[in-house]
């Protein structure tokens, strides 16, 4: 099919595809509000599941309240008896790289038939929704991939099939010292152990879905027309380059949260727009107000970790044992297989000092002046967002990339202490403790800062590296001037 460009006089109109979970969708929010500023029309497609949940959060008028920025919605194929959509992550996966092609390109088609918006002239589509690359290939559009991980579990993803290859995943030996094997053969990667990388390649099964997926979609990442990262070149310099000899089209453009602000009025009706698939609780805001500069402990495990109910115990009586005063926001979801519940004497205990929340305006709560340390599960957002806000951390990764970034936290970054994995209530008590009043939470306090005022530059009006670069992305690739 010949190529579309952008003809004189109408808008540019972009589809963005996020995948479906609650850390992808954000972030790809954040870019479809730039390239609406940048006076782009926007389709913001969800799959249904999701597209269900937000009005439910949001309410049923929250979503298409802009003629220029609409909401639309595509299956994703996974049968209407699982309950969890967003939250079981392999079948989630098998079933978009299956089914979402079709139903994308149905999509395009309707819009590209409609009468009162402009032909679709790119794309920007998650860097795990590849299937979109085929209907961009086909409409002969740009599609510029958007990979929502830090650089550093991005150049790991990019190097699973070396894992496969050279026989150390899946798995023979599941012995904890088999996981402190040395990898010194990813360029620009120093001091990593086998845990250190991105947590799928640890699967015994060679049929594992989440192994082969990403396998998959690093290697399809490559005929992108380009690659945008949420990150900035002073965080992840040596990274951005060691991908970018693989994949030259890569360019970073965070944090997006930062370039948000800084273009965007707070009040506005784009500014307004959220995509909470939980509904927030800003009352914690209110009650951050009456607390005192850094003296609040922010727990908050995103959106997709589980843990035992054993761990929520320990993660409770540790903190209680802190005597700080913490901002805890439990999902509904957060213990495995049962509901999230602390014991009534935990409740009684903490009563004067502590804030209970199943879902809260993160951003807002990170750049608070009352919080002083963040106890994370290392998702690559919310780690950004502690960044750009200069809140120090104490890391509990889960799985993904978050073993990845909970690593360059704590040695490269020097912004964390990492927690075990079976945790125990002392660790939590003794890590809190040096988070928000030791020598080693001072540090990093300083670090923090430090990565906050360089993020800040990287967004810096015309001038930021990030900044910069997304300029580029939009002027040579997704308009083609
Ligand atoms: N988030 C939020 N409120 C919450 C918990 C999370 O707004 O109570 C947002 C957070 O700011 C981030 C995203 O949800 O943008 C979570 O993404 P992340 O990559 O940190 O973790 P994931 O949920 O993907 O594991």
């Amino acid at each position: 099919m010949a190529s579309q460009t952008v003809s004189s006089g109408q808008k540019p109109h972009v589809v963005c595809v996020p995948f479906p979970a609650q850390g992808h969708i954000n972030p790809m929010l954040q870019v479809a509000k730039l390239l609406h500023a940048k006076g782009f029309h926007v389709t913001f497609a969800n799959t249904i599941y999701n597209h269900k949940r937000l009005l439910r959060s949001r309410g049923s008028n929250a979503l298409n309240v802009l003629p220029s920025f609409r909401y639309e919605s595509i299956p994703d194929g996974l049968p209407e008896t699982n309950k969890d959509a967003t939250q079981d992550v392999p079948p989630l996966c098998a079933s978009t790289k299956k089914n979402c092609l079709a139903p994308f390109k149905e999509l395009l088609t309707r819009i590209n038939t409609a009468d009162d918006v402009p032909p679709v002239s790119c794309i920007v589509s998650d860097g795990i929704m590849s299937f979109t690359l085929d209907a961009a290939e086909e409409l002969g559009v740009p599609d510029v991939v958007f990979w929502t991980t830090s650089a550093c579990g991005f150049l790991a993803y990019l190097h699973f099939y070396c894992f496969v290859e050279k026989g150390l995943s899946p798995q023979k030996d599941e012995s904890k010292e088999h996981l402190e094997t040395k990898i010194d053969w990813i360029p620009s990667m120093k001091n990593l152990r086998l845990k250190d990388i991105p947590s799928f390649i640890r699967t015994t099964n060679p049929d594992d879905i989440m192994l082969n997926f990403f396998v998959h979609e690093a290697d399809r990442v490559k005929r992108a027309s380009a690659i945008i990262l949420n990150t900035f070149d002073d965080l992840e310099h040596d990274t951005i380059q060691s991908i970018k000899s693989i994949i030259p089209q890569v360019h970073s453009i965070g944090p997006l949260q930062l370039l948000v602000n800084q273009k965007m009025d707070k009040d506005s009706e784009i500014g307004q727009m959220a995509t909470n698939l939980w509904k927030e609780e800003r009352e914690c805001l209110d009650w951050l107000d009456t607390k005192s500069p850094n003296s609040v402990v922010y727990v908050n495990f995103g959106s997709i970790t589980v843990m035992s109910a054993k761990h929520l115990m320990e993660f409770a009586w540790g903190l209680a044992a802190t005597k700080k005063d913490f901002l805890w926001v439990i999902r509904p979801d957060l213990v495995d297989g049962d509901v999230a519940v602390v014991p009534p004497e935990f409740l009684i205990e903490t009563a004067d000092r502590r804030m209970l929340a199943s879902w809260c305006p993160q951003e807002k709560v990170l750049s608070h002046p009352a919080v002083g340390g963040f106890l994370t599960h290392s998702g690559w957002n919310s780690t950004l967002e502690s960044l750009s806000s200069g809140v120090p951390m104490v890391c509990w990764p889960f799985f993904a990339e978050q073993q990845t970034n909970c690593k360059y936290c704590c040695d490269e970054w020097e912004v964390g202490m990492e927690i075990s994995g079976d945790v125990r209530r002392e660790e939590v008590e003794e890590l809190v403790r040096e988070l928000m009043d030791g020598d080693k939470g001072k540090k990093m306090r300083e670090k923090a800062e430090e990565w906050r005022r360089l993020a800040e530059e990287a967004t810096k009006h015309m001038l930021g590296s990030s900044e910069l670069n997304f300029q580029m992305v939009v002027d040579k690739v997704l308009l083609r001037a």
